[in-house]
């Protein structure tokens, strides 16, 4: 797809910031009206295909598929031991890349830490500059939220309830899966609305014993509802159908498209509208204001590598440049009219940021299985979601709210979670032996939104196109211990109950960020002293500026959030183009 040049004297009905799940999400509806859509995308277009090479035989690749040598990518005792923005120490290695950043085909699409700093409290932040963001790695999981989650405060009391209900949003999250394909099998919960699913993956043996036990102890475990395409997508020339390959498992993304990918999902038949300008290495610094109205006006971009400034114009901004940026740049965007940062008279942008809480699991064998033949289990873009059970119809006396388990059982390419010891001809027969008995899982909980969690600007410390850095201030709370503390206990229990052999629990909690699920650095409300932005993710400061990402959710939920940013991203687009056309913008 061929990018058209930006016209720096048009006045654009819209420009995006962001090519993510938001931004790809904003451009696909609001060219579909029929506006004049300008996006702008940090990083660069890559040649996603061959940076991906999802059919590249380990063998094949000099690394064997990993970092080369010159590159680093932090382990969690870096997170934990050195301070960001991770000066000494690293003095080696050319490039530093995120604790995913740790293949060869992930090592373009992650930013590199040192060009892009930030500052203040540990946190694994996981950024992808290129056009298409993180959703050009990103694992599937394809979940909805339900009212369990919109209305969570009238449930225990804590925090804010959403100004939606599921039936706002329910209309939207069907349109997403019908446009872009789903995977799954229906379960009929209140708490975990099923989506239009297309043609099921196939749990594997072990994946099927721990479902029927755990049904007995009134709990869920369901085929992985993946952002796949199983059955393909008429309407899309871009994406195959699921090949069930088994690259999944190497988690660098899919070069078919079959998983879905902002580029090949929604922002090539964006551009097929003749309405969609694209201008990748545009790194946006500031969101400009009218001095007379106080409306956003466009935005200033810096070209990423000439390191020229550009001014654009646009009718509408819609920020989607992902929960912490989209932050950022609300900071960076001051104005006379807007001392405290652009939509942030109430003072809450950057804060009630929230999150996943990730780390407890358990992994172990399924002794029946244990010297079988090996079998296909790679081959599927997923293994199976063991869903919410806590603080359900009964209250959980030491935390609130919930969390998930994310696992999977089999045979894989590398074989996984053996625990076999030895040397030479009997360790590979031990190895062998077992490897297809494996069955691990990991959870996923909610970290409740404190204000006190929050991000502002470092007033020192600048990224390589000079602009401020965010600074973190941000912790779990006793809350999110205390409940994985019952995550690592409840995994253990359910294995217990399978009958599976257990290797190994894990009861430690991973760096804040680690789930790379950030979320609520601009909640959505009804009351602007309370929140930033409306039920429409437009600003209730300045009414021709929508924030379209993550940092619109009011709490995390423990599922995860990529399905519901962008049904949230569809509905307030249709609204955005309402109000554009009534002139109410
Ligand atoms: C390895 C991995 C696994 C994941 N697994 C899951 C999963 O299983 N399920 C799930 O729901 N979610 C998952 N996620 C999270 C998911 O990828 C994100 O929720 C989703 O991509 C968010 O979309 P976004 O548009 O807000 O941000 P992004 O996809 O990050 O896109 C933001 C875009 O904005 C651009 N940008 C940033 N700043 C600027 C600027 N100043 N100017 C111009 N452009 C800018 C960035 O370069 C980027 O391209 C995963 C993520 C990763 C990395
Ligand atoms: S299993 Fe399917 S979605 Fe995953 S990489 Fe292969 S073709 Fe793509």
């Amino acid at each position: 797809m061929a990018e058209s040049e930006v016209n720096l004297t048009k006045t654009y009905d819209a420009v995006v910031i962001g090519s993510g799940a938001a931004g790809g999400m904003a451009a696909h509806v609001l060219t579909s009206h029929g506006l004049q859509v300008l996006l702008l995308e940090a990083g660069k277009k890559l040649p996603i295909e061959k940076e991906l090479r999802s059919m590249e035989w380990p063998y094949d690749n000099q690394y064997r598929g990993m970092l080369p040598p010159d590159q680093h990518s932090l382990s969690f005792n870096e997170y934990t031991i050195r301070n960001p923005p991770y000066g000494p120490g690293f003095e080696k290695a050319k490039g530093l890349k995120s604790y995913i950043g740790s293949t060869d085909y992930v090592k373009n699409i992650v930013v590199d830490e040192r060009e892009n700093p930030f500052t203040g409290t540990n946190y694994a932040w996981v950024r992808a500059r290129c056009l298409g963001g993180k959703t050009n790695i990103w694992g599937r999981l394809a979940l909805r939220l339900s009212d369990y989650d919109f209305k969570a405060k009238s449930r225990d009391g804590y925090g804010e309830d959403w100004p939606i209900s599921y039936s706002d949003i329910a209309p939207y999250y069907d349109k997403v899966d019908l446009y872009l394909g789903i995977t799954g099998v229906k379960e009929n919960l209140p708490y975990l609305p099923d989506s239009i699913f297309q043609r099921p993956t196939k749990l594997n043996c072990a994946e099927v014993t721990l479902k029927e036990s755990l049904a007995k102890m009134g709990r869920v475990l369901t085929q992985y509802r993946a952002g796949v395409t199983s059955d393909g997508l008429k309407h899309n020339k871009y994406r195959s159908r699921c090949y069930g390959r088994g690259a999944c498992e190497r988690k660098g993304g899919c070069d078919i498209h079959a998983a879905f990918d902002s580029p090949t999902g929604l922002i090539y038949p964006a551009m097929d509208t003749g309405n969609l300008t694209l201008r990748t290495n545009a790194v946006v610094r500031e969101i400009t204001v009218d001095p007379k109205t106080g409306k956003a006006s466009g935005v200033h971009f810096v070209d990423s590598e000439s390191m020229k400034d550009y001014a654009v114009r646009g009718k509408v901004v819609v920020l989607a440049a992902s929960t912490l940026e989209s932050a950022r740049l609300l900071l960076l965007s001051k104005s006379r009219l807007h001392p405290n940062g652009l939509a942030n008279s109430s003072g809450h942008v950057g804060h009630n940021f929230c999150e996943h809480i990730m780390g407890p699991g358990v992994a172990g064998r399924a002794k029946n299985l244990v010297g079988k033949p090996p079998t296909l289990d790679d081959g599927r873009p997923g293994g199976f979601y063991l869903t919410r059970f806590r603080n359900l119809a009964e209250k959980h006396p030491k935390f609130i709210r919930g969390y998930g388990f994310e696992g999977g059982s089999g045979s894989t390419m590398f074989p996984r979670g053996t625990d076999a010891h030895g040397f030479g001809a009997a360790f590979k027969e031990e190895v062998r032996k077992n490897q297809g008995a494996f069955i691990g899982m990991g959870a996923f909980g909610e970290v409740l939104a404190r204000y006190e969690n929050y991000v502002d600007l470092d007033p020192v410390v600048k990224d390589k196109w000079g602009i401020p850095a965010l600074r973190f201030h941000y912790k779990f709370g006793d809350n999110e211990h205390r409940m994985a503390e019952d995550m690592k206990e409840t995994a253990q229990e359910m294995f217990e109950a399978a009958g599976f052999e257990i290797e190994h629990v894990s009861s430690r909690v991973l760096t804040e960020g680690w789930s790379i699920h950030e979320l609520g650095t601009a909640r959505m409300g009804s009351d602007p002293k309370t929140s930033v932005l409306n039920q429409f993710q437009q600003s209730h400061d300045v009414k021709n500026l929508f924030v379209v990402d993550g940092s619109a959710f009011v709490n995390a939920s423990c599922q995860n959030p990529t399905w519901t940013i962008m049904s949230l991203c569809w509905r307030s687009s249709d609204y955005l183009v309402d109000e554009l056309k009534k002139g109410n913008l």
